[in-house]
Order: structure tokens, then C-alpha cells, then sequence
């Protein structure tokens, strides 16, 4: 077991599998962001390597994130890889879901058991213009595709900007009417050279609460309130499915965090919103042992920062979001 300085038990592990992205979302990336060169990304061999080095420690639970996982070459195989380590008990993708149409299913059979899919907006327009060239019916589709394929529970996230879907909430929610799906809403963080526009257009999840009320009535909340993972739940009368808000920025949940997170770059992440890391992947190919690389893991774990800095103004710089998956 991992255990930090609070007593909190790190046992969740987000793998950025590559910087790139086939989407340019107007609230993650510039639109003219520079790629890392691919020899300064971990390899499949190395990524695998710190996999079982993170499973000896207690890490059970893997999601793979990016950039957008589902554009590393060789994803497939690089999942049954992953699956198949000894101590992965839970593995999930987040992803635009673009590629799903085509991939849902030779992911599912190699061993991903759940996807959530980004989907900021259901309008065509709205959902090119917060993403900068995407099409939202290949989205939907992809997720038709992975829900057929037994990717299941189905989550889907939204980030809300003001000025572009703060107006979405409620037909996004009402998904959950017909679906057993997780409909989510995330305020939006600041990163890096994006921070300001981030920080001028977060809507608070108290403000998309009201309008989804305000169109479908009440929002009942699931499990008296408790967050489920980064979570708060509610449905909707007679709703299928549930209604969460991920309020880091209002309601930091930072105490009952359990992860870490590895960049495509190999560097250990111990807060999302901080700037502390430890590079793993230079030791690695400098031929540290697995008791080198587990003692720089189990010592990054011990100072995990307890929380983020955002109510004293303190923002992350070294990377937007894109860099560091989510
Ligand atoms: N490309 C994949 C996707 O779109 O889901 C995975 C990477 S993306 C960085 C992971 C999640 O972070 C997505 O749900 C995305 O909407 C969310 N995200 C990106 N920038 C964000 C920001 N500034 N604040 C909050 N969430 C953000």
C-alpha cells in the first residue's frame, strides 16, 4: 500500500499516453501547441515496465488518458499489455471519443472495461466551436460503438465555459432521462498560458445546478450527497442514469484524493493542480533498478501535495492540461 504523509491511501494511477490530440478544445490547449518529439515519450516497453513497478506498490486502479489516448500508435495492443499486468484491477479510458466508432471494440476485447467520453455540447456548432474543429455526431457515434461493446457504466464529461455552453447543461442532463449514464458537469481549471481565459469563464457548479432545476426539476441527490470518486451525484426524477458535478474549483474534494498521475513525458504528478513532479522515465533509461525506481515513487507519494493552491490564486504553469490528462 502507498501511503502519503496524510494517511491517504494512493492507489489510482492516470497514464497520459501521448501530448497529442486530434481535437484543439478551446479551454485545454492552444491552438498552436507544440508537440513533445516522440523520443522523449515513454515507450510501450518502458510504459509497461513502470505499470508492474506501480502494481508491486498497490496501485490498482489505471486509467489512460492524454492528449487523446486513442491517437498513440499501437493502442490495442498497448491495453492488452496493460490489462494483463498482475494487480490491474480496474483499467478505464477518458477520451473524445472520435475514434471510437472504429476502436471500441478491439479495446473492449483487449481488455479496457470503461470509457468516459468527452462531450461538452449536443449542438453541432457549439460543439465545433469549444473544440475547435471536431464534429459531434462521430463523437456520438463512438459512443453508441462503446456502449454496444459492453464499455460500461458510460460516463460522459462536460467542461462548462461561460460563453460558449453554460446554456447546455440541461439538455446534456437530460440524456440521463433515457440513458443509465453518468452525466457529468467539470468547472473548469486553470493551466499555464491559458489560465486567464480559464479563470475569466469558469461556471461554478452551484450556477449549472440552478439551470438544469430550472428546466427538469429537481436534482435529488444519490447516496445523501457523498462524492463517488471526484463526484458529486444526483438524478433527476425519474432519470435512468445520474447528474454528477466534479467542483474542484468551489468544492475541492482534495481530502479524499487517491491519485497520482503519469505524464507522456514519464514524470510522476502527485496533484493536478500543482506543479511538483518526479521524473521516473530518465532514471529508468539510465538503468535505475526496481528498487531505485520504487523508493523515487514511494518517496513522490509521501510528499503529495495535500491539496490544491486555487483560493490563494496559486496556478499551475510548467503544463496545460492537454500534457497532463486530466
Ligand atoms: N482527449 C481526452 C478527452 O477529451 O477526454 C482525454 C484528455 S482530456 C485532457 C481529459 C479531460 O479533461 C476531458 O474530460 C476534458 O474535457 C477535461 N479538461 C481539459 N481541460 C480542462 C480544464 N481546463 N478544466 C477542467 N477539465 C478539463
Amino acid at each position: 500500500m502507498a501511503l502519503d504523509r496524510f494517511g491517504r491511501d494512493i492507489h489510482y494511477l492516470r497514464i497520459s499516453l501521448t501530448d497529442r490530440c486530434n481535437l484543439r478544445c478551446v479551454y485545454c490547449m492552444p491552438e498552436d501547441m507544440q508537440f513533445r518529439p516522440r523520443k522523449e515519450l515513454m515507450q510501450d516497453d518502458e510504459l509497461l515496465h513502470l505499470v508492474r513497478l506501480f502494481t508491486e506498490l498497490g496501485f490498482h486502479k489505471f486509467r489512460l488518458t492524454g492528449g487523446e489516448p486513442t491517437v498513440r500508435a499501437n493502442i490495442v495492443e498497448l491495453v492488452r499489455g496493460i490489462a494483463r499486468a498482475p494487480g490491474v484491477r480496474s483499467l478505464s479510458m477518458t477520451t473524445n471519443g472520435l475514434l471510437l466508432k472504429q476502436l471500441a471494440r478491439p479495446l473492449a476485447e483487449a481488455g479496457l472495461q470503461r470509457v468516459n467520453v468527452s462531450i461538452d455540447s449536443l449542438d453541432p456548432a457549439k460543439f465545433k466551436r469549444l473544440t475547435r474543429w471536431g464534429d459531434v455526431q462521430d463523437v456520438w457515434e463512438g459512443i453508441v460503438e462503446a456502449e454496444a461493446a459492453g464499455l460500461a457504466p458510460m460516463k460522459l464529461n462536460a467542461v462548462i465555459v461561460r460563453g460558449y455552453n453554460e446554456d447546455d447543461v440541461a439538455d446534456l442532463a437530460a440524456l440521463t432521462l433515457y440513458h443509465d449514464w453518468q452525466v457529468r458537469f467539470i468547472e473548469m481549471m486553470p493551466f499555464g498560458e491559458v489560465a486567464g481565459f480559464q479563470q475569466a469563464q469558469v461556471v461554478a457548479a452551484q450556477e449549472m445546478r440552478a439551470k438544469i432545476e430550472a428546466a427538469l426539476g429537481a436534482l435529488i441527490p444519490v447516496d445523501g450527497g457523498k462524492l463517488d470518486g471526484e463526484a458529486r451525484l444526483y438524478r433527476l426524477a425519474d432519470g435512468l442514469g445520474d447528474v454528477g458535478f466534479i467542483s474542484s474549483v468551489t468544492e475541492p474534494f482534495c481530502a479524499s484524493c487517491t491519485r497520482a498521475r503519469l505524464t507522456a513525458d514519464g514524470k510522476l504528478r502527485m496533484c493536478l493542480l500543482r506543479e511538483y513532479e518526479v521524473d521516473l522515465l530518465t532514471p529508468l533509461r539510465q538503468g535505475a533498478t526496481m528498487d531505485d525506481l520504487k523508493a523515487l515513487i514511494n518517496k513522490a507519494v509521501w510528499h503529495k501535495p495535500w491539496g490544491h493552491g486555487l483560493a490563494h490564486n496559486i496556478v499551475p504553469m510548467n503544463r496545460v492540461m492537454s500534457e497532463i490528462g486530466g
